[in-house]
């Protein structure tokens, strides 16, 4: 008989499994504590439950468990990129972003993605398979374990989980449920529905679910276009659910949780960054409460992309700031590994570089890149 893998199961899924076994179920606090607590990956070290039922369990059960392969810091700020191998050899990646106040984790939910954003290394890879839900909590506990490990000077505990690394959370809905109900429970990870946002390119119905599920969690929009031409050449997804079906949905989020919602915006030279991007933005978002989170784009070798410069980062940022209710500008962090937002690839299916595109001349660039014509 197969082994259950206890991380797969919720805490009622577990309570269940023992009581199957005929053992009293409030054994399965005790076993989420030392596995989502205490870290351990054993039965045998669970010292508080009986010699029988230890072993049984380890007849019947098991503590999936993900190592990361490797983990690359950058030089230039303390951010941290985990390399993981799953048990069917395919990789996946997140990312440890230490701030001075808090801890925060970019997870991935999929293996690759379907969604294939034009500024997206994920995308250029393409879609593999989704992540189990213990596949998607393991990364926060790995992150865990390396602070724990590690010597640097203000690690502590994981404070803040983003589901913004690989893949579409909202299209691996139910297993990115089921890692949010344990990150966030008393029982397990203890991180405050509050402190975890969900990133998604802008799955309607799904966000129509997310917002019935009274949960507190935090959502936040790729937008990173204001009119449907645009977006739906940077974002194909944009074909089936249009910007204003999109904006739409975001309102109605926003009415049913009360809560405020983020709209990321990549800036990508020359692409998205002129004023009149901006001011279709403004008009776009002005009215919902919300944030504009502005992104300085990453450059990686598999698109011909460039960020915006610094100059035309803050004129965008100046022409929004009197006309939606409140703007940011993300700090990029982890770009010299490769950590950064939208960086994120495994090496096993990375693309080559294309010729001509990223050793050329920004001028060229540009004019390669030729985005679909718009009114200034
Ligand atoms: S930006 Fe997000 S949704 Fe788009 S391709 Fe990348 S991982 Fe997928």
């Amino acid at each position: 008989m197969e082994r259950r893998n206890i991380k797969q199961m919720t805490l009622e899924e577990l309570e269940a499994f023992l009581l199957s076994l005929g053992v009293k179920s409030y054994r399965a606090k005790q076993i989420w504590s030392w596995i989502y607590q205490r870290h351990v990956t054993d039965f045998a070290s669970m010292s508080d439950l009986s010699k029988d039922l230890r072993s049984r369990l380890e007849d019947l059960a098991s503590i999936g468990t993900l190592a990361p392969h490797s983990a690359m810091s950058s030089t230039t700020d303390r951010s941290v990129k985990f390399l993981f191998h799953l048990d069917d050899g395919l990789q996946i990646e997140s990312v440890l972003i230490p701030e001075r106040h808090r801890m925060t984790v970019c997870i991935s939910t999929q293996v690759g993605c379907a969604l294939k954003c034009r500024f997206c290394a994920t995308g250029q890879m393409g879609f593999r398979r989704d992540l189990a839900s213990w596949e998607i909590v393991e990364q926060v506990l790995a992150a865990e374990e390396y602070m724990a490990n590690a010597e640097q000077e203000g690690m502590r505990r994981i404070s803040n989980v983003v589901l913004m690394g690989m893949g579409e959370p909202l299209l691996n809905y139910d297993q990115t449920l089921r890692a949010v109900r344990v990150i966030n429970h008393d029982h397990a990870l203890r991180i405050g529905a509050r402190k975890i946002t969900v990133s998604t390119a802008g799955i309607v119905p799904a966000i129509d679910r997310l917002a019935g599920e009274g949960l507190q969690v935090k959502l936040a929009i790729s937008l990173n276009a204001a009119t449907d031409d645009l977006r739906t050449w940077l974002m194909p997804i944009n074909k089936r659910h249009r910007l204003s079906t999109l904006i739409d949905s975001a309102k109605r989020f926003v009415e049913t949780t009360g809560k405020r919602i983020t709209f990321e915006y990549v800036l990508i030279d020359g692409v998205n960054d002129s004023r009149a991007d901006a001011r279709n933005l403004a008009r776009l978002v002005g009215d919902i409460p919300c944030k504009v989170n502005l992104i300085p784009y990453n450059p990686h070798r598999s698109t011909p992309f460039q960020p915006s410069s610094p100059d035309r980062v803050q004129a965008f940022r100046q022409y929004l700031l009197p006309r939606c209710p409140a703007v940011t500008l993300r700090a990029s962090r982890g770009q010299d590994i490769g950590a950064a937002c939208g960086q994120l690839c495994t090496d096993s299916v990375k693309r080559p570089r294309r010729a001509g595109t990223s050793r050329r001349p920004a001028a060229h660039r540009r004019a390669a890149i030729s985005r679909p014509r718009q009114k200034k």
